[in-house]
């Protein structure tokens, strides 16, 4: 008895690191969430002013689970980075300063307690997988489509991370040779179809340049689309746009037949879908992703071993799979 009730009293934090804020969970072991903070990035002020960030928001956090940092059995970290086994963050794109930065050294020395960082997609899908719409399966993948397109590989019960600890960067595989720019330089990747900011290319292109009528002219006011809204694509959808139906029929025809790569490479039993743009109109895009997926595995039928569902933890997935990452590897 004395042993179930210490395991009921360990307390963990999982942090999500993102571009524009910084989010933070404190939980049971078993992931149920006690309380959380919420704080601006700031990015501006490079990595330093970052990791004190990070500080304050764990604090604001702990005060609202009513839990001392100090008590906290190990810290998870989810970043948009990869990150090497000493825990050095690589290169994060949308974070000033960010080249070679000893993330986990820094943050444990700042915060005190055992530190533990994973790529923040990575962390997302572990969060699917252990507490989400993945429970229960044993090989999945997960794709989020939001501004990019990010993604994820469970190979029964291991993240794969790759010997360059850079793998599963699902949104850059190549599937159309010298097809659309994406934004990492190459041409064709599946970025460049199944994202918003791929989305946007084709909206800039055809209302911009071939003048085509859409609502998006009305409900998007900036004249570049690649940032726009997944509740403004939801709208027009709903509103029967006939551009934004085509684009985002394509963007999931794209979707679909890199999933069934997927399927064909590694045999998941579940592909989680999530992301902004899932979460505004899962229930309509599921199936024109299961389609083209369908059409494109091989063999034939090995479609029908792998269930595609939608994600369950929405904002909270990088900070549970982050959760997860720390409470396995403290042990
Ligand atoms: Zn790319």
């Amino acid at each position: 008895m004395a042993e179930t009730r210490a395991t009921d009293d360990v307390r963990y934090a999982g942090i999500d690191i993102g571009g524009t804020k910084i989010y933070t969970l404190i939980t049971t072991a078993d992931g149920t969430v006690l309380g959380s903070g919420r704080k601006k990035t700031k990015s501006e002020k490079g990595f330093e002013g970052v990791m004190e960030r990070v500080g304050k928001c764990l604090n604001e956090a702990c005060e609202d689970a009513d839990v001392k940092a100090a008590d906290l059995r190990a810290i998870g970290v989810g970043a948009p980075s990869p990150i090497l086994p000493d825990g050095t963050a690589v290169h994060a794109p949308n974070m000033p300063g960010w080249q070679n930065v000893p993330l986990v050294p820094a943050l444990a020395e700042r915060l005190g307690r055992p530190v533990y960082a994973e790529n923040d997609v990575n962390a997302g899908t572990l969060g699917e997988y252990t507490l989400g719409a993945g429970r229960g399966a044993r090989t999945l993948v997960g794709l989020f489509m939001g501004t990019g397109l990010g993604g994820g590989i469970i190979y029964r019960g291991e993240l794969v991370t790759g010997e360059n600890c850079q793998a599963a960067e699902l949104g850059h595989m190549i599937l159309q040779v010298d097809g659309r720019r994406c934004g990492c330089g190459h041409r064709g990747c599946l970025e460049a179809y199944a994202s918003k900011s791929g989305m946007g290319r084709r909206f800039n292109y055809e209302i911009g340049m071939l003048g085509r009528p859409s609502r998006l002219e009305e409900l998007w006011e900036e004249k570049d689309y690649s940032n726009v809204k997944s509740s403004v694509l939801q709208t027009c959808w709903e509103a029967e746009d006939e551009l934004v139906r085509e684009t985002l029929g394509e963007a999931c025809r794209y979707l679909g037949i890199g999933a069934a790569s997927l399927i064909t490479a590694l045999g998941p039993d579940r592909i989680v879908l999530g992301g902004g743009v899932f979460e505004a109109l899962g229930t309509e895009l599921l199936p024109l992703v299961e389609s083209a997926a369908a059409a494109h595995t091989h063999p034939p039928g090995s479609f029908q071993d792998t269930r595609f569902v939608l994600a369950e933890l929405g904002d909270d997935a990088v900070a549970l799979g982050a959760m997860v990452h720390a409470r396995e590897a403290a042990g």
